[in-house]
């Protein structure tokens, strides 16, 4: 008998989960939220809670979690360097922890598993721009350490499940992503600048801003995520999803300020540790695998995304 796909998300009232539920509602499919709203929000999925087929849970992935399902994507775990170091061990507990419940669940019910890596896992890269078999240059005991070796640690057991129990996995390597959504206190740099400049505060870059990083915009990864997932299982990745325009943290910060028409003015504090110095992925695989590339452009991406915080911060202040 013909039935919805039934779908987990976890981290799914998150900036980039929020997304992926309504996506995954549009195609058809039964989506079941778990969160434990650490940084993820109701507001983000408010709009979906009268959706039947949306279901929402509290819960922490670092805890077992039975279900029947046909699908996880496994996106639950602080993005944001502020957000991951205020509680380091919770962070590495939410990715490998957090891993093994849900490989441990997919493997019982035979389910498709996605996972939510990161370009973190290349550290401070000495290869540019990165490709998948890139190892990386990661301090394992610096403050990055708990996200950047939690995530390398989550893909090992995605590796190992696969190899030793035949799952169906997935594991894409995220590069920064931005839009709406995106938690206006998170302390990433697009929030910052946006909200920084919308309210004419300074706006705040760590180093002298020569750093480079490479910025995606939400529907474009979604896209690479949906696509990824969709493939057959001989591709399990790792794969990289991003946008290969890359930008200094100083010319991201003069565009946001000429979109903005801000009177802010750009202050230097000083470079966090273990900050990478430069980032850039080559998604030819994805392109090859998936037909997938970017579409948005940075200006366009930073225009809705200005036009959200513009809307937050007139109804919240
Ligand atoms: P986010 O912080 O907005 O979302 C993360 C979600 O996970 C939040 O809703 C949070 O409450 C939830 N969460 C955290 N710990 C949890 C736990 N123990 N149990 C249940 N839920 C928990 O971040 P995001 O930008 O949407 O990132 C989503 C995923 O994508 C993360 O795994 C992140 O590492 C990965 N990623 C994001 C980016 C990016 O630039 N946005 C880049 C690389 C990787
Ligand atoms: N698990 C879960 N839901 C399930 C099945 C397993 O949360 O439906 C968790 C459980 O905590 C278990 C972990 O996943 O310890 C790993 O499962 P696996 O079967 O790989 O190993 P186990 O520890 O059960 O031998
Ligand atoms: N950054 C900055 N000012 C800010 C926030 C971040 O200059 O207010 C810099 C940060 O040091 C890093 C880059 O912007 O070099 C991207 O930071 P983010 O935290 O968004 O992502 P990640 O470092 O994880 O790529």
């Amino acid at each position: 008998m013909w039935r919805r796909n039934r779908i987990l998300v976890t981290g799914g009232a998150g900036f980039l989960g929020s997304h992926l539920c309504e996506r995954l509602l549009e195609e058809g499919n039964d989506v079941l939220c778990v969160d434990n709203f650490y940084t993820g929000t109701k507001d983000n999925i408010v709009h979906l809670l009268d959706n039947p087929h949306f279901e929402l849970m509290r819960h922490d992935v670092t805890f077992p979690l039975y279900l029947e399902i046909d699908e996880i994507y496994n996106l639950a775990c602080p993005a944001s360097p502020i957000n991951y170091q205020h509680d380091p061990v919770q962070t590495t507990k939410t990715s490998v922890h957090g891993a093994i419940n849900m490989l441990g669940l997919a493997k019982r019910v035979g389910a498709k598993i996605f996972q939510a890596s990161t370009s973190e896992v290349y550290g401070d890269p000495e290869v540019h721009p990165q490709t998948e078999d890139y190892r990386g240059n990661v301090n394992p005991i610096g403050p990055r350490a708990c996200y950047d070796e939690g995530k390398r640690c989550a893909e090992t057991l995605f590796f190992d499940y696969h190899r030793q129990h035949g799952l169906d996995i997935k594991v894409a390597r995220i590069f920064n992503t931005y839009g709406p959504r995106m938690h206006p206190q998170d302390g990433r740099v697009v929030s910052n600048f946006v909200t920084q400049a919308l309210q004419g505060e300074d706006i705040t870059i760590y180093g002298d801003g020569g750093q480079t990083r490479s910025f995606c915009f939400y529907s474009d990864l979604i896209e690479g995520i949906i696509r990824l997932m969709a493939t057959d299982k001989s591709v399990t990745g790792p794969m990289n999803l991003g946008n290969p325009f890359e930008v200094t943290i100083r010319e991201l910060a003069e565009r946001v300020i000429d979109m903005t028409g801000s009177k802010s003015r750009l202050i230097f504090k000083d470079l966090p540790a273990d900050d990478p110095l430069q980032r850039r992925p080559d998604i030819t695989f994805a392109r090859n695998t998936l037909g997938w590339e970017p579409t948005v452009t940075l200006e366009a991406g930073l225009g809705s995304t200005i036009d959200y915080f513009r809307d937050l911060i007139s109804k919240h202040g």
